[in-house]
């Protein structure tokens, strides 16, 4: 079933979490754009720009993108997004002064996220998946790196919106379909 709407949504989850396999089943579910932070950078990095071969060096690593060069690639995919209808957003903000400077960019905008869906995934159940997809950056090394970056850089995000009151925990360590349900199930009333 396709609801349609205007629905702006974060995912915030751990590396293997499943941000980009829920994002894209509610975007599709409310007719919305799903945008990928991960992505829009890793499409830039093959596009071989001056700015791509910079993201592929930080990704490569499992570094955080520097915040000048998301912003630039983000802002204007997220705008347009906006005009048509709303978003799920996979990935972006992912630090706390992201969220700040996004939340900004936002009241100039008029723009409110609705709700930050946080799927919650125990670490050994993270690395396992990981290691099964095999992307690039998905070597034994460089994802233990992306945990620790994610609980420093990205866990502090949970409280923040918390605090909002917007935030939608979920337990993300069950069938993707029992998932799916749990989070539509407690998105907000529209
Ligand atoms: P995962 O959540 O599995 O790490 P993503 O595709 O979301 O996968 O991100 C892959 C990489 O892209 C990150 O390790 C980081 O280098 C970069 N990246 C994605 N989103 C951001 C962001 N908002 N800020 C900085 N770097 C980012």
């Amino acid at each position: 079933m396709t609801v349609e709407g205007e629905l702006k949504l974060l995912m915030v989850a751990a590396p293997g979490g499943g941000k980009g396999t829920q994002g894209e089943r509610l975007a599709a579910k409310f007719g919305i754009q799903h945008v990928s932070s991960g992505e829009v950078l890793r499409a830039e990095a093959s596009a071989g720009t001056p700015a791509g071969r910079e993201v592929a060096a930080y990704q490569q690593r499992g570094d955080l993108v520097p915040d000048q060069i998301v912003f630039d690639l983000l802002t204007p995919v997220v705008t347009a997004a906006v005009a048509r209808g709303g978003y799920v957003l996979d990935g972006f903000p992912r630090t706390l002064p992201q969220a700040i400077t996004a939340a900004d960019i936002g009241r100039r905008l008029d723009v409110i996220l609705d709700a930050v869906v946080y799927l919650n995934v125990p670490e050994p159940v993270l690395t396992q998946r990981l290691l099964a997809r095999a992307r690039a950056d998905d070597t034994a090394e460089v994802i233990g790196h992306r945990l620790r970056v994610f609980a420093e850089a990205t866990r502090p995000l949970i409280d923040y919106y918390r605090d909002r009151g917007i935030l939608v925990e979920v337990d993300g360590d069950q069938p993707p379909d029992s998932i799916t349900a749990d989070i539509v199930a407690r998105l907000p009333p529209r």
